[in-house]
């Protein structure tokens, strides 16, 4: 299996290789060559294995040069004792048709520790295949998520130095707590003022500077991303939809007909792990992007116009408060057919005007796939009431926003095919904006809420978040968002 850039479809790479690398050098985006297809066979296989076993499995379709020794202790060491009772992917059932997809039973209770507890491995193995012995410096920009669980999964990985950068207004009190009071000698957290597409964008520049990776050659280093453009980020995704589909055939869901997914996006990674489980044979009826008042992809599925001129809005699903979707470009080099002269110009003229539109054929495919909602505070607010009076489930913001836009489709179109519904957080790591949903006194310190949430919904507090309560802050820089280089320098000590 080689992969090829979404902007340059001639270069062609190991799995290793773009894992390695991250980005190409002209900015494109990975991407596998074909997509696996699962037979009937294949699924009664993976079926009767565990959630290391189908790991195993569906990363051996796509990382063609890691032996099988190699996918398995990459595989055993990310999810071995790391999330509760052994069951990354767990299913809670609300009423007869709707299952949430609980991905936050891991360390730092979000979504991205399935993809990050294991990226670590999938790196470490990719570059000593590939590279003379490089340390590695894994640079980050996170809305919040991201951030905390790159620390938590490259923590003291040998060779490696990890630079995370967070925009200091725009994450929880929650989220900041957890990264700056992350534990190890490889790890650096900066705050820069600016918003999360400047974090971004400033980590994007730095990647793709001929000048500073020359700088880094000499000190004996080479950038690698863990953001989700990373092919190695993306692919563990896919495993949960696989698995979830088979959780859900054997519990008895009537599925014969498909079933829909909603997905709280933000980058746009998830929902497109989602699409690529389609591709290789899970029965996924419709693909429902939700997203929060930055609703440019909402936008963007009803009019194929992509426009991120527009005001951006801190809210409280702060992971989905993104106008830039770096993981559109790989659906998009999808949809057009693999036409990377067409996706060179597109990003061109996005970063030129902000904006671009697609033509009719990609977005006639994109609607057939995708179905676009949103939801403000007020709808999140509403829905996460609504849930819990209804079915006694709690449930995050982010995840709110998902089980409004589900409702939104519902409304729509009457379909009424089961539904798994993406949940990527834990409702404690935003528990002031959960509870304020459920009573009018929101007053106390941070984990006072945290006490009076689990008291006021019976639900517990998951283990590492009642341990953030006697941390301290280590981290407590802040840069201008200009000088995200030399913030990376100083980490680095290097000039
Ligand atoms: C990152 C994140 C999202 C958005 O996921 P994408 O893959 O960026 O679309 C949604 N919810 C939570 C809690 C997250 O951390």
């Amino acid at each position: 299996m080689n992969y090829v850039s979404t902007r340059n479809n001639s270069i062609k790479v190991s799995s290793a290789f773009a894992i390695a690398h991250g980005i190409s050098a002209e900015g494109g985006l990975y991407v596998p060559e074909s997509i696996p297809k699962l037979s009937c066979e294949d699924f009664s296989k993976i079926s009767e294995l565990d959630y290391k076993g189908k790991a195993e499995y569906i990363l051996k379709k796509y990382l063609s040069d890691f032996s099988d020794e190699e996918i398995a202790y990459c595989v055993n060491g990310a999810y071995t004792g790391s999330f509760d009772d052994e069951k990354p992917a767990a299913i809670a059932q609300l009423g007869n048709n709707i299952n949430i997809l609980e991905l936050w039973h891991g360390p730092t209770c979000a979504f991205k520790d399935l993809a990050l507890q294991l990226l670590p491995y999938l790196l470490t193995t990719s570059t000593k295949k590939i590279s003379d012995g490089k340390k590695t410096v894994i640079l980050v920009a996170t809305s919040g998520d991201t951030g905390k669980a790159a620390l938590e999964g490259f923590k003291d990985v040998e060779n490696t130095e990890i630079i995370v950068f967070y925009p200091s207004e725009g994450v929880s009190p929650m989220q900041k707590l957890q990264m700056d009071s992350q534990k190890g000698n490889n790890v650096h957290v900066c705050a820069i003022k600016g918003n999360f597409d400047d974090a971004q964008t400033g980590v994007k520049k730095i990647f793709t500077d001929n000048e500073i990776k020359a700088t880094l050659a000499e000190n004996g280093m080479e950038f690698s991303s863990a953001n989700s453009i990373n092919w190695g980020r993306l692919v563990p995704q896919i495993i949960y939809y696989i698995s979830a589909y088979c959780d859900m055939l054997s519990k008895g869901d009537d599925i014969s007909d498909g079933f829909n997914v909603v997905v709280p996006t933000g980058n746009f990674g998830n929902i497109l792990a989602a699409y690529y489980a389609k591709e290789m044979g899970v029965p996924v009826n419709r693909l429902i992007c939700a997203s929060n008042a930055n609703r440019v992809l909402t936008d963007f599925i009803n009019t194929g116009v992509y426009d991120r001129n527009r005001d951006f809005y801190t809210t409280m699903s702060p992971s989905m408060d993104i106008l830039i979707s770096s993981n559109l470009e790989r659906m998009l080099y999808i949809l057009s057919g693999g036409d990377d002269k067409y996706i060179t110009e597109l990003q061109n003229v996005l970063s030129k005007n902000g904006k671009f539109t697609v033509n009719d054929t990609v977005l006639s495919k994109l609607q057939k796939l995708f179905y676009g909602a949103c939801c403000d505070d007020e709808g999140t607010l509403a829905t996460i009431k609504k849930t819990f009076d209804e079915y006694g489930y709690l449930c995050d913001t982010h995840t709110a926003v998902a089980v409004n836009a589900y409702e939104q489709y519902l409304e729509a179109t009457g379909d009424s095919r089961p539904v798994l519904i993406a949940s990527t957080a834990s409702p404690y790591k935003f528990a002031k904006s959960v509870i304020s949903a459920l009573r009018d006194n929101v007053n106390g310190s941070e984990f006072e809420i945290v006490d009076a949430l689990s008291s006021l919904t019976n639900t517990n507090v998951p283990t590492p978040i009642a341990e953030l309560k006697t941390a301290t802050a280590r981290f407590k820089d802040i840069y201008e968002k200009q000088d995200m280089y030399k913030a990376v320098c100083k980490c680095l000590k290097i000039d």
